[in-house]
């Protein structure tokens, strides 16, 4: 193999700059020549795919985001699209592809790994609902941008007495929930895996963190918990024996931004130069898992079969917390 390609795709999130670095880097130093494909599958179906050397990766560790681009591309679940994907990696003599991206990015490495292209995954998800890994880039930095909103929201929750909703990012997956709300020292968490207490059990949380004493009380919502933070809002604000005001914070796109963490930056380079280095062994249809803090290979397939659970002691110790 002389010649392969890089590309970051669906959600964005930190990490993904450090990971394109060690590729680059690392295929370099191993005499490969390095693509980067803009955009993700919709730079892969435009052609839309530009040489990278070292240099050009330059300046990039820190930075959140991901210098190539990321896109959604629903056009590639089309075998007639990926198929012009091909093309355009054949023409440049492209032998093969490290996909940097979540369950859906992975799912679309998997199907050209099933064409007979060959392709290692990475994964990269805010969620970390990607199976078979311990866990993703850019989870950690993202955690840690929401810790950092929920201390911020408690010092003006305990200085007004007040009940605080805060969301945060996950449609179909609790874990940022679960794991900020322990780390953050939540009242209540809520999270699309578990069917939610009814609004009076959830009022009554409130009540008894104002009996306890408490001078706030902090719920954390996933997004996609049902029936909404906005329910619970209007609930509890029709409620006058809460003791607490009610406030609402929904922390949106700010997870997804910022510069990588420590662990996301030796994270992330190491899955890159695994990557390379697992392509250049003539592998294919993997993705780079981390397992008990060591990088080994895990079929594709089994990766994206299901969302990755939450881990029911998780669950266990954020109810004992409360
Ligand atoms: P993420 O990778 O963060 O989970 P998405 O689920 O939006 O993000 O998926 C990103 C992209 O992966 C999609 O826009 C599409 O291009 C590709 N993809 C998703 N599912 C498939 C599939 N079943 N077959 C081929 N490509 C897919």
């Amino acid at each position: 193999m002389k010649t392969i390609a890089v590309l970051t795709s669906g959600g964005d999130g930190p990490g993904l700059n450090p990971c394109i670095r060690a590729v680059v880097r690392r295929a370099v130093k191993k005499g490969l020549e390095v693509y980067g494909v803009r955009r993700g599958y919709s730079g892969l179906i435009g052609g839309d795919i530009i040489s990278l050397n070292s240099r050009d990766v330059s300046g990039i560790l820190g930075r959140g985001g991901t210098f190539l681009g990321t896109a959604r591309c629903p056009e590639f679940k089309d075998i007639k699209v990926r198929r012009t994907a091909l093309r355009h990696l054949n023409q440049r003599s492209i032998e093969g592809l490290i996909v940097i991206g979540g369950n859906g990015s992975l799912t679309g490495a998997l199907e050209l790994d099933k064409m007979g292209y060959p392709v290692i995954g990475i994964p990269a998800s805010i969620d970390n609902d990607v199976n078979e890994t311990d866990i993703a880039v850019g989870v950690d930095t993202t955690l840690n941008t929401i810790l950092e909103s929920i201390d911020r929201i408690k010092d003006t929750a305990t200085s007004h007495q007040r009940a605080f909703l805060v969301e945060v990012m996950g449609r179909d997956c609790g874990y940022l929930a679960l794991q900020s709300g322990i780390a953050g020292g939540a009242e209540l968490v809520l999270v699309p895996e578990r069917e939610g207490p009814p609004m009076e059990q959830i009022a009554d949380e409130v009540v008894n963190a104002y009996v306890e004493g408490k001078s706030h009380c902090i719920i954390v919502i996933a997004e996609g918990w049902k029936p909404g933070t906005r329910a619970v809002e209007d609930y509890l604000k029709k409620r006058a024996d809460l003791g607490f005001d009610v406030r609402v914070t929904v922390l949106g796109h700010v997870q997804r931004g910022g510069r990588p963490s420590v662990f996301d930056r030796t994270l992330g380079s190491r899955m890159g130069a695994y990557a390379v280095d697992a392509l250049l062994q003539g592998e294919t249809g993997k993705m780079v898992a981390l397992r008990s803090s060591k990088l080994t290979l895990v079929p594709l397939a089994d990766a994206v079969r299901t969302l990755k659970p939450l881990d029911p002691e998780m669950l266990e110790l954020a109810d004992m917390l409360e």
